[in-house]
């Protein structure tokens, strides 16, 4: 079962994780080659460089050599050429394979989370999941292009320039050997540092943008309770501590800089210096002294890049490894290997002897020993008091959850061996909550029947009553509707709900009437857009008005996840003490209104 993800598991120092990134690099082996192409030559390119400017000093400014000044620095001028054009040439195919890796693992990672159960997401935070999707993915991004680029330019470099320093000069070589550690050292140590500090900061940020996008979501909630200035200041505090987490990094970053400049620079003169003093001896030329220098430039600025990249790769690891745990958890409920196949749409549901208890409370049944069939076509409606199990009933039908014991079918064919997707076609359902998505009311309507064209759209909303007033909103249809459809009202929204059922045309319904109680006019709506939904299809639903269970074929009376009682209301209410004070309670004084 699906379990929280936590980020100590994922901080381990070992970069093994990033091996599950092959198979998504693999499809793209022909960009890749072209990169490490782009990437060899543009490497000898910069490597021969040296040997370049080494001659256009030794011959290039000699009188005797005068006829060949041009040509060196022809070759010089071709050199930076070939370097500029295939370095280019590497940056886009890298950072193409960056990009493109990055989409796949996101598209393949929301693919997988999609179909994930309730159960998942019971335990696994929304925002932990987006935060997978975005950043862990972007860092990945960082080191599957420009990283691997950087990690191949930068080895090929740094070894490249390591070599043909010995061979232009093994003595000053020795020398830088000895003096580089000096300097690289104490600069690695405070990189670390300056990422770590980096990487404090956004988290700081992280958290003041966390708590800001949870106070704007309840913003109404915040005003009515008048704690705008609470809400700010407490805001205001983690803006604070990420400035100061920031300033902490600048002045680290700071005395990097200073180490960094003065000791590389340092270096150089050092070694300038002995190779000057060495030309002065006559002991080599000046151009092998720029050489050496240009080789001596190369091997710090590669390794540096290396042992900066390292961190890099850790983190991308970590991500990876995240990421990897997401895609291996399974949803429990899955496609039989070979699926029976639902005969034409029809709409009986049976339940028999269901026993089921939700993952987090085994010990509490949820449905207990439940039984009953509903013929096709038959109006059942389910009562009892909150915490019933009546909306339990919905999730097992609908193939949410894995029940214990017992059987329940769908036009004769046992829903465990059915392919899910299918059973859930079968079924319509308007739910208490209307879910409005951020996308225009053509679109929301749209989403029962994805390929359902506009008109059948308009049908659908007829029949629901919204076309009504969806034709006044600013742009009708295309009315964008706002997130979470803030720009409906409740009526409106359980209308559109509506019209998404009666688009999708499902053989069963189920309904789960909403308790907030709309104004007169709108309730009336939606009980007509209801009522023209209902015909001709098998319907459940969970009653909160009277005048439901009394149109009712059968009521179901439901406690402890039992059934208490089936019948008609008028008989219920003789022979049922329990369904007549279930009544009293719910319903009130409207108990007999006819
Ligand atoms: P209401 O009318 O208040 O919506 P209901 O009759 O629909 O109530 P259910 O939602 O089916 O009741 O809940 C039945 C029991 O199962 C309750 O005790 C509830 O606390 C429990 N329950 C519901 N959902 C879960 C869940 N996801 N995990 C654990 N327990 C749950």
């Amino acid at each position: 079962m699906s379990e929280p993800i936590t980020e100590e598991r994922a901080k381990g120092k070992s970069v093994r994780p990033l091996k599950m990134l092959i198979p998504f690099i693999s499809p793209y082996k022909g960009t890749l080659l072209l990169a490490l192409v782009a990437l060899l030559v543009s490497s000898a390119a910069l490597l021969a460089m040296p040997i370049a400017v080494r001659n256009v000093i030794d011959h290039g400014f000699s009188v005797e050599d005068a006829a060949n000044v041009d040509r060196y620095f022809f070759v010089l001028l071709m050199f930076a050429l070939v370097i500029g054009v295939f370095g280019a040439a590497r940056a886009y195919f890298v950072g193409w394979l960056g990009e493109r890796v990055v989409a796949d693992i996101r598209d393949k990672v929301f693919r997988h989370v999609v179909r994930m159960d309730p159960t998942f997401f019971e335990v696994t935070r929304i925002g932990e999941v987006l935060s997978r999707l975005t950043a862990d993915t972007t860092l990945i991004q960082s080191i599957s292009g420009v990283g691997i680029s950087i990690l191949l330019r930068s080895t090929i470099q740094f070894i490249g320039a390591l070599a043909l320093l010995a061979y232009t000069n093994l003595q000053l070589m020795g020398i830088l050997v000895i003096v580089l550690p000096v300097i690289i050292v104490p600069i690695v140590a405070i990189g670390h540092w300056v990422r770590k500090l980096s990487r404090d900061t956004q988290d700081r940020v992280a958290d003041a943008s966390g708590h800001a996008a949870e106070i704007l979501n309840a913003v109404e909630t915040v005003q009515v309770f008048t704690a705008e200035e609470l809400e700010s200041r407490r805001f205001g505090d983690a803006v604070t501590e990420s400035f100061v987490t920031a300033v902490r990094r600048i002045r680290v970053r700071a005395l990097f800089t200073t180490v960094a400049m003065s000791g590389v620079f340092g270096a150089l003169i050092f070694v300038l210096w002995i190779g000057a003093n060495e030309v002065l001896a006559g002991n080599i030329s000046g151009g092998e002294l720029g050489q050496f220098v240009l080789y001596a430039i190369f091997v710090g600025v590669s390794g540096g890049a290396l042992s900066e990249f390292w961190g890099e790769l850790q983190r991308a690891a970590g991500a990876m490894e995240r990421l990897a745990e997401l895609l291996e958890m399974e949803p429990a409920i899955q496609t039989p290997s070979n699926p029976i196949a639902l005969p034409a749409s029809q709409g009986a549901v049976s339940f028999n002897g269901v026993n089921f208890s939700y993952p987090s409370r085994p010990d509490t049944l949820a449905a207990n020993d439940f039984t009953l069939n509903v013929a096709k076509g038959e109006h059942i409606a389910l009562v009892g008091p909150s915490g019933a199990g009546k909306s339990t009933v919905f999730q097992l039908l609908l193939r949410f959850y894995n029940f214990e014991s017992g059987q329940i079918k769908v036009d004769d064919v046992d829903i465990t061996k059915a392919d899910p997707r299918e059973i859930r076609a079968r079924i319509g359902i308007v739910p208490q909550q209307t879910i409005i998505f951020g996308a225009t009311a053509v679109e929301n309507i749209r989403f029962g029947r994805p390929g359902a064209t506009d008109d059948e759209v308009i049908e659908a909303a007829k029949m629901a009553s919204a076309h009504e007033f969806i034709e006044k909103l600013p742009e009708g249809y295309d009315t964008y509707l706002g997130e979470k459809g803030a720009r409906l009202s409740g009526g409106q929204k359980q209308r559109i709900a509506i019209a998404r059922a009666v688009l999708k045309d499902p053989p069963i319904l189920l309904l789960d009437e909403a308790t907030s109680s709309l104004d007169a006019q709108s309730e009336r709506l939606v009980q007509e857009a209801l009522k023209v939904l209902q015909k001709n299809r098998t319907t459940m639903v969970i009653a909160h008005r009277l005048s439901t269970v009394l149109e009712a074929d059968r009521i179901v009376v439901m406690d402890s996840g039992r059934i208490l009682a089936v019948g008609r209301h008028a008989d219920l209410i003789e022979r049922e003490p329990v369904y007549a004070r279930m009544v009293d309670l719910q319903f009130g004084d409207k108990v007999n209104p006819v």
